[in-house]
């Protein structure tokens, strides 16, 4: 099934100039770039974004993190690009990452770990929303 997921190159990987590696491996897994944009968030949009997490102990310390620097939005479509993009970023925690994966490639920690992938249909169309309207979107 044709999907879009929405991508963020985390503030570690774009302090790092890594933005351009980390598309190039999206690029070559086949997902084509629709939407493209740079986000310096207030901390208060980084809770918003992170929001389902706003009862975990290490969200204060993310939402922190995800304001501390200028990340790159992306959107991205192809066959089944929810899951096909969540296998090519890794396990969340790079210790855990597979060979190759974009987490193990570039991540620092697990909270410095460089990108972010929605993780259904669902929560790409929500988190899409929040971060773009839809002139912004092509189709590819
Ligand atoms: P993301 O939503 O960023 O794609 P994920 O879906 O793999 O990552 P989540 O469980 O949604 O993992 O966690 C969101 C983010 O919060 C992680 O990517 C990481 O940056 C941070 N995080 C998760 N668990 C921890 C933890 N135990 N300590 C510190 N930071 C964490
Ligand atoms: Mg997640």
């Amino acid at each position: 099934m044709r999907q879009r997921t929405l991508c963020l190159i985390k503030p570690d990987a774009v302090n790092r100039n890594l933005v351009g590696a980390v598309l190039q491996a999206i690029e070559a897994e086949g997902l084509h770039v629709c939407a493209l944009r740079m986000i310096h968030f207030t901390k208060a949009q980084a809770e918003g974004f992170y929001a389902v997490h706003r009862e975990r102990p290490f969200f204060d310390s993310l939402a922190t993190y995800m304001c501390s620097g200028p990340l790159v939005a992306c959107v991205l479509e192809g066959e089944n690009a929810v899951a096909r993009y969540r296998t090519l970023m890794g396990a969340t925690n790079p210790a855990d990452a597979a060979e190759g994966t974009l987490r193990k490639r570039f991540a620092q920690s697990l909270e410095h770990n460089s990108v972010h992938g929605s993780d259904s249909p669902e929560s790409a169309a929500g988190e899409i929303a929040y971060l773009f309207s839809t002139c912004d979107i092509v189709s590819r």
